[in-house]
């Protein structure tokens, strides 16, 4: 049934493709191999940190729910130590850069350029 092919969760096919939910941005594993995709946390604080600041509180999250990593500072991401290695994240990472601040951190932290 459509149900249980939507519940299984199934990463047999490489081939699938994931998006991003993050508003504004359309990055997707079929057109961009750079980008990896995270899925949300499973702790329920920190999950709502990645809500609030994708600026979709309230949303349902599946498993299918990815964040692509351009929203992420490169210290909480680690990259993959082999070459067919997927990028991890750091623990307790929280995506802070949109499109809706430029892709930047609060630039008042940061000396200007
Ligand atoms: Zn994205």
């Amino acid at each position: 049934s459509i149900q249980s092919r939507m519940q299984c969760g199934c990463k047999t096919d490489d081939k699938y493709t994931e998006h991003c939910c993050v508003p504004l941005c359309s990055a997707s594993s079929k057109f961009n191999g750079v980008l990896s995709f995270h899925s949300f946390p499973t702790h329920s604080d920190l999950r709502s940190r990645w809500l609030i600041n994708i600026r979709r509180d309230p949303f349902t999250i599946t498993s299918h729910t990815k964040v692509c990593s351009r929203h992420f500072t490169t210290d909480q991401l680690i990259e993959p130590t082999t070459p067919d290695g997927r990028r991890r994240l750091v623990r307790g990472a929280v995506p802070t850069l949109f499109e809706w601040n430029g892709f930047k951190v609060d630039s008042r932290l940061t000396s200007p350029v």
